[in-house]
């Protein structure tokens, strides 16, 4: 289990759902989510979460979106892109241990619960594999460094066809048709 605790930017009190069980309420903040995993996510736009939730049968429910823009940078020229994210939350929080111990389960104690981590391993789980500025960017120079979209050099990496950086070159082309 994952408990979620009660401390963080995004903290729902739920007494109000505690005590109506069953019945749906709705919780919306914005703001950096408290980081305890060590993500280090940098944000353009701090997360905004927007989501229903409603307490029945010792969990809690939720449903919504969150939203976020990451300062992101191109994998291969290094410069900064903005990632935006929109993402469906449908997350279940158990209150208490759950029965069947599920490891994977998060869990809250008591009336007030945190989505600050809820929020971040969704963040993690909805980041683009690969980050480019552009299609077909042509990233820095593997020998001098300099930034081959807006400059060339007079390395020889190109024109050989046995250099290791060409043949390389031919794996990214594959990569991005996939
Ligand atoms: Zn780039
Ligand atoms: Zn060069």
């Amino acid at each position: 289990m994952i408990e979620i605790g009660s401390k963080g930017n995004f903290v729902i009190d739920l007494l109000p759902a505690l005590e109506e069980e069953g019945l749906a309420f709705r919780f919306e903040s914005q703001g950096i989510p408290v980081d305890e995993d060590g993500f280090d996510i940098e944000f353009e736009q701090p997360p905004t979460v927007r989501t229903d939730y409603v307490y029945i049968g010792g969990r809690l429910v939720l449903n919504g979106t969150l939203s976020c823009v990451i300062a992101g940078e191109c994998d291969r020229c290094l410069k900064p892109v903005p990632v935006p994210l929109e993402i469906k939350l449908s997350e279940t929080v158990f209150r208490g241990a759950p029965d069947d111990e599920d490891d994977e389960s998060y869990v809250f104690f008591g009336e007030k619960a945190a989505l600050d981590k809820i929020i971040l391993d969704n963040i993690m789980l909805n980041m683009p594999q690969k980050i480019l500025c552009k299609e077909d960017c042509k990233g820095l120079c593997p020998v001098c460094g300099i930034d081959l979209n807006e400059n060339t050099c007079d390395c020889k990496i190109e024109s050989d066809d046995n250099n290791p950086f060409s043949r390389l070159a031919g794996l990214f082309k594959d990569d991005e048709e996939v």
